[in-house]
């Protein structure tokens, strides 16, 4: 959103509490992209923490906790990224016997939720919120609605993109380093390897654009 603003032509602070701009990627991919923002003009400021918001005349001032000093920020508008939370409670699931969880609807593995005849995918399960995520479950979920064998929703390579401008792409879980605590842990039942090769080797994984 930020990058779409900066685009449009408006002056844009990105401020978070995470250490880098894309913190659950590895962390060269979020370097790469923090140096694309820069050469767009956006000022990214990772670590840092709101701790106020006031209005004066006609701009909302942020102030921003970073690397233990403050400092202001002033804009036109905010825009507040807080997350999200499904919202299904007008949908009468209760009648149709779908149980609703504190993450969202309930499914099994195979997409099913406690009504067998109703299957849910994306966003609201409650799994992994992304794009594709959203698609693998829906074609796992059509899947088992109609055909007599039983496939289970298995995230160990399943690929996500970040939809910023150069775009950031991943599969499988990032490596655990040292000291981040901000990444995935492998699960010590598939065990990973991991090889880095520079990116002008890497061809089958560079996109058009
Ligand atoms: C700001 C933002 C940035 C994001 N960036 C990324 C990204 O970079 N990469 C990524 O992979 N994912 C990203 N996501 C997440 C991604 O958009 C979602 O994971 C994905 O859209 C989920 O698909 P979905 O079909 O479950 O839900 P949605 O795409 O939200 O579709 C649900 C549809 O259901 C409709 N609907 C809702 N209630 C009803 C109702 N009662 N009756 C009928 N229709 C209804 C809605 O209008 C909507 O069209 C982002 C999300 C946001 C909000």
């Amino acid at each position: 959103m930020g990058q779409s603003f900066a685009r449009l032509g408006s002056r844009v602070t990105i401020a978070g509490r995470a250490p880098r701009l894309l913190p659950k990627e590895e962390p060269e991919a979020s370097a790469v992209l923090e140096r694309a923002f820069a050469r767009e003009g956006l000022d990214v400021r990772a670590g840092a923490t709101v701790t106020r918001l006031r209005r004066e005349g006609g701009e909302i001032v942020a102030t921003l906790h970073r690397d233990g000093a403050e400092c202001e920020v002033r804009g036109a508008a905010l825009l507040v990224a807080a997350g999200r939370r499904i919202d299904v409670a007008s949908l009468g699931l209760d009648a149709a016997g779908v149980a609703v969880g504190p993450d969202g609807v309930v499914v099994d593995e195979h997409a099913r939720t406690a009504n067998p005849a109703i299957f849910a995918c994306g966003d609201v399960i409650g799994q992994l919120r992304f794009t594709h995520a959203a698609g693998y479950q829906a074609a796992t979920a059509v899947r088992n609605a109609l055909l007599p064998f039983q496939t289970a929703l298995d995230y160990r390579a399943l690929p996500w993109a970040t939809f910023t401008s150069p775009r950031s792409a991943a599969s499988a879980r990032p490596r655990r380093r040292r000291g981040d605590s901000t990444t995935t842990s492998p699960s010590p039942a598939s065990p990973t390897a991991t090889t880095t090769a520079p990116w002008p080797r890497a061809r089958r994984a560079r996109t058009a654009s």
